[in-house]
């Protein structure tokens, strides 16, 4: 049995050489990961321009005139730039680009118009209200890092450089497969013995939060032959298969096996709670991973070593699960695996605050439902109340 920290090493390597690359648009670049650094074409502002409406006067003029000035010309957005007459002001608007010879900009509230002349009421300092050329981005400078995903304001900022295209790695198509000759879809009364599957809506849940396209492959009984054929035909169409239940070691867990036989299984067994019978390796030319059938711990499984994997290979650097600190309500004795409890966490006063689901069993799918987080428990620590964990939000 290995650690999580080991298995998250092994899938993470193993996946690392699939990435791939596509171009997008830019209005469908949002959360993508670029391939390349992307430099600024431009200075922004590509010239300096007015921050406000007002009046664009030269400083030292206007108090050689006693802050009384003619309006010599009139600056909309969009006009190339022109220059200012000596003593006088030229009525500005936003985005107007600065007149040559004028230094500052006097907002219109603090002028008085009075025929064709201003009156400035009271002088801003030298040099307000002008956006400097380059101020925003100097033409050259790194606007977006390789590996990061790419969030708005990136997506803003990478237009206002006119670039249109970009450089992206490929988001992988992931397949999901549940075995187990109890599951029906809801489509179907159940009979005694049956249940519906609630693995597959949920992982594809998990899988669209993170743009991921997913194909649902249904359901398959616990025969090893079907098993097998139906893996073969599904890892055709996608980049990544997930399977839920029949990972374990009981007659009627085949996913090892198969694994064994027809590819090459990576690890079979991890050290955390819930979800140690999880398999990971390759089956025709494919990356697996075959699940637990415990709603839960296909829930956690997911969330620690599944999603980080393929963040890799949507291109992020930083593809881990990111913890924040929370003051626990409740104790939890040390365990022999790594844990992840479920809870809720919410700010009270200054304070974030994590309550215990009270149901911790692999098969309560409220746990997941009703919790916003998982709290890591790592092997041999003792949660105590009042003590500082590391929970993740989901
Ligand atoms: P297994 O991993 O196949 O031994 O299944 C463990 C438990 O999870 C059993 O109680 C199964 O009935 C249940 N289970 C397996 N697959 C699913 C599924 N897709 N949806 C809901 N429960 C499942
Ligand atoms: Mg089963």
């Amino acid at each position: 049995m290995i650690s999580v920290t080991e298995a998250l090493d092994k899938v993470i390597f193993a996946i690392s050489n699939r990435v791939a690359f596509e171009v997008v648009g830019i209005n469908d670049a949002v959360r993508r990961v670029p391939k390349d650094d992307i430099f600024a074409k431009i200075d922004l502002p590509t010239e300096d321009n007015s921050a406000m409406d007002g009046y664009a006067i030269n400083f030292n003029d206007a108090h050689d005139c006693n802050l009384v000035m003619p309006v010599s010309s009139r600056i909309t957005a969009g006009e190339s730039r022109v220059t200012l007459k000596k003593y006088s002001a030229a009525r500005i608007f936003t985005g107007g680009l600065v007149p040559i010879n004028a230094d500052t900009v006097v907002p219109q509230e603090l002028c008085e118009l009075n025929g064709e002349k201003i009156t400035i009421n009271v002088v801003p300092k030298l040099g307000s209200n002008i956006r400097k050329q380059g101020q925003d981005i100097e033409v050259n400078k790194k606007v977006v890092e390789k590996g990061t995903s790419m969030n708005a304001g990136m997506v803003g900022l990478i237009s206002s450089q006119g670039i249109s295209q970009i450089n992206v790695f490929k988001r992988p198509k992931v397949g999901l497969l549940s075995t187990g000759n109890e599951l029906v879809d809801s489509s179907t009364s159940l009979k005694s013995g049956q249940i519906y599957n609630s693995n597959i809506p949920m992982l594809s849940s998990l899988l669209i939060d993170i743009g991921i396209q997913v194909i649902d492959f249904g359901v398959i009984g616990d025969n090893p032959i079907d098993l097998k054929n139906k893996i073969k035909d599904s890892v055709k169409e996608v980049d990544v298969l997930i399977t839920t239940g029949g990972a374990s070691v009981g007659d009627e867990d085949h996913m090892n096996s198969i694994l064994k036989r027809d590819g090459k299984v990576i690890f079979s067994k991890v050290s955390i709670k819930p979800g140690k019978p999880i398999v990971f390796g390759e089956i025709f030319g494919c990356p697996i991973f075959a699940l637990p059938g415990n709603p839960v711990s296909a829930f956690v499984t997911f969330l620690i070593l599944v999603k980080p994997a393929l963040m890799r290979l949507m291109g992020h650097v930083s593809p881990h699960n990111c913890y924040i600190k929370a003051k626990s309500t409740f104790s939890s004795p040390a365990t022999s695996r790594e844990q992840y409890l479920r809870g809720f966490a919410r700010s009270v006063g200054d304070d974030l605050r994590v309550d215990l689901f009270p149901n911790q069993s692999s098969g309560a799918l409220s746990s997941v439902a009703k919790s916003n987080v998982l709290i890591r428990q790592m092997i041999g620590d003792n949660i105590g109340t009042e003590k500082l964990v590391d929970i993740l939000f989901y």
